[in-house]
């Protein structure tokens, strides 16, 4: 479907593991998804947490004849794949899925992607699903797919490797930036490099400043990291993402609070946050 809008949705903004806590369901309870709609009616999707399984079934409603899906992962860790085999559209014959996601020594995407399409923890195999699933490993640098659309990408620093994406697609920019450990007083230059005056930055926000130090290695930001990517990148507008699972509804909240008056162009992400802006 097109329109005279690009579209953003966070369908979930958790780190590490869901949560269904009282306490937290205004900031919402499921794993990293983010879906792009841009004006040109492509389907794209910033990895596949639990949060995937809603952007599958709103997705998989649309199309009843072939269509594409292109799903980024950041990396594979749990959850960023976990909502996988509950997306709608992975039972749907007529759906194209590719999946994207770094290229890295040892197992391939397509083998990681696979356990986790493996009795007894699932009942479905690989083979049994329906659509047409198509892997392919990035390496850092710009990549053409389809219709205009470039995805640029580098890697950052995370426990086993992850990535981070620009996509560009008629004239509108987004930066999709999580699990990321930026060097203490030292942010990544690659990454400073690839969110340049994006109209949108989505970075990681796991933890408030304070705890940050009693994490280290963990391989995640403090929101006072992303406000500092924010300003030295020149971006547009900052979305803190991947909240820790212990932070409440009040947590997020300070820090979205702290953060705008660093930042004020700066909102804690929320499931179910949707934002429009105008195509040119
Ligand atoms: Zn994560
Ligand atoms: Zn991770």
């Amino acid at each position: 479907m097109k329109n005279g809008t690009h579209r953003l949705r966070f369908w979930g903004v958790r780190g590490s593991i869901p949560t269904a806590d009282s306490d937290k369901y205004r900031i919402g309870g499921d794993t990293a998804c983010v879906e792009v709609a841009p004006s040109n009616g492509a389907h794209i999707i910033f990895d596949g947490g639990t949060g995937v399984r809603g952007v599958g079934n709103y997705i998989g409603r649309q199309h009843e004849s072939p269509y594409d899906v292109h799903l980024f992962l950041s990396h594979t860790h749990w959850d960023h794949i976990i909502g996988l085999p509950y997306f709608a559209p992975i039972h749907q014959p007529y759906a194209n899925i590719f999946i994207y996601g770094p290229k890295r020594s040892g197992n391939s995407l397509e083998k990681t992607i696979r356990c986790l399409f493996m009795p007894p923890y699932f009942p479905m195999k690989l083979e049994d699903i329906e659509a047409r699933l198509t892997f392919i490993e990035l390496e850092p640098g710009r990549h053409n797919f389809g219709e205009g659309m470039t995805m640029h990408c580098t890697r950052h620093p995370h426990p086993n490797g992850a990535m981070s994406y620009r996509l560009e697609v008629g004239g509108f920019t987004v930066a999709y930036v999580t699990d990321i450990e930026h060097t203490k007083g030292r942010l990544v230059p690659a990454v400073l490099e690839l969110c340049r005056d994006v109209d949108t930055l989505i970075h990681d926000s796991h933890f408030h400043q304070d705890d940050l130090p009693l994490h280290r290695s963990w391989g995640h930001s403090s929101w006072e990291e992303c406000t500092s990517v924010a300003k030295k990148a020149g971006v547009k507008n900052l979305f803190l993402f991947h909240f820790s699972p212990n932070y409440s509804d009040f947590d997020v909240f300070d820090m979205e609070l702290r953060a705008r008056r660093v930042f004020p162009r700066t909102t804690a992400a929320y499931q179910g946050l949707t934002v429009e802006f105008p195509a040119s």
